[in-house]
């Protein structure tokens, strides 16, 4: 009798002991962190994790960014991409299929501000093989007549895309979003609760900090001066950024940045040096993030009072004046002076 009892005792202890074990390696690995650094899709990307399955999901991570890479470079021969340029359409694949009906969603809402059939006039600027060059205005002009993503015709159920002669499509503008988007799932897959992916400035943010503190997100500042426009506070949200001084070339003391306007062909020139879009859908942000910044101030602000509930934004303008949607109060401090945009127009 006293011997079970001794037993029991022995058995209930370890378990107990492994009970503290178990949890002490979770405390232990909760802030273990894997991080890989690659370079794909012509940037720097940092992909984070945070706990037990790090190594494993950062690997998963980064084939998942290679094989996007391969599937949307417009650089490679053997990309997706160009078989549907060059054949004028074709059978789209899982990815290609969802990026062409979101990039058709993002095109209807923005009224035609984001267009991916914006690529032969990319090419016309070089910004392709960066051969720049300012292209005649009467070549942009014969351009421009060709980009309309709305000429385009796609059967859903079957995933065919007819592309009309001459439309070229580019998903530059809202790819890395797509990518942050696809490998946050590889990750979350993996396992991972809580983990970072930079892509290239662009940040996707799973969960919350091992600690279960927010995470602080840095707004670049255009200016290059290594100083930022603001801090974000947040958790599990997509902060995703456009800027006319991330692509450009000068020629003749002028610059020419790489968010061309739809409607010109010349880059986008209505006010803005950069859009911030902070969603929790990754790929509508990256997709919004262009097309504000074609939109330019007023018409980002109007866009955005419409769709408060998708996104919210942080603008600066070429006055400097740097501008913060209503959601963001509370989550975004600057050093800078700035001005809350409010849901309901001011009316004085
Ligand atoms: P982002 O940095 O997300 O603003 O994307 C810029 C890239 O999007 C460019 O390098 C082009 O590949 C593509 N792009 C430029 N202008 C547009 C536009 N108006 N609509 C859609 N994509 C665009
Ligand atoms: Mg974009």
């Amino acid at each position: 009798m006293k011997r079970k009892r001794k037993i029991a005792v022995i058995l209930i202890g370890s378990l107990l002991l492994t009970g503290c074990a178990a949890q002490l390696e979770e405390i232990i690995y909760a802030s273990k962190e894997t991080t890989e650094s690659i370079f794909a899709m012509d940037t720097y990307m940092t992909v984070t994790a945070y706990g037990a399955h790090g190594k494993e999901a950062v690997a998963e991570a980064v084939k998942e960014i290679q094989r996007l890479d391969d599937l949307l470079s417009t650089g490679s021969e053997e990309s997706e991409v160009t078989a549907l340029n060059q054949n004028g359409g074709g059978i789209l694949s899982e990815d290609t299929a969802y990026l062409w009906e979101k990039s058709v969603e993002a095109f209807e809402e923005t009224k035609g501000a984001f267009d991916v059939t914006i690529y032969p006039v990319m090419k016309a600027w070089g910004f392709t093989d960066s051969n720049f060059q300012v292209p005649e205005k009467e070549m942009l002009q014969k351009l421009i007549q060709k980009v309309d993503s709305s000429a385009a015709v796609y059967d859903a159920e079957i995933k065919n895309l007819q592309l009309p002669q001459s439309v070229e499509i580019d998903f530059g503008g809202i790819a890395k979003g797509y990518t942050s988007e696809r490998v946050a799932q590889v990750m979350k897959d993996c396992g991972v609760k809580s983990g970072m992916l930079n892509l290239g400035g662009n940040v996707e943010l799973i969960g919350e900090k091992p600690d279960g503190s927010k995470f602080k997100v840095a707004i670049q500042s255009p200016a290059h001066d290594g100083n930022y426009l603001g801090v974000l506070q947040i958790s599990d949200m997509a902060v995703i950024t456009s800027g006319s001084y991330e692509r450009y070339f000068e020629e003749d003391g002028v610059t020419y940045h790489h968010i061309i306007d739809p409607t010109t062909g010349y880059p986008a020139n209505k006010g803005l040096l950069s859009v911030t879009i902070v969603s929790q859908d990754a790929t509508l942000a990256d997709a919004y993030s262009t097309a504000l910044f074609v939109m330019g101030t007023e018409e980002a602000i109007s866009f955005w009072r419409t769709h408060t509930k998708e996104f919210d934004a942080v603008l600066l303008t070429e006055e400097g004046e740097l501008l913060v949607t209503e959601g963001l109060q509370g989550a975004f401090s600057s050093e800078r002076a700035y001005h809350i945009i409010e849901k309901q127009e001011d009316i004085k």
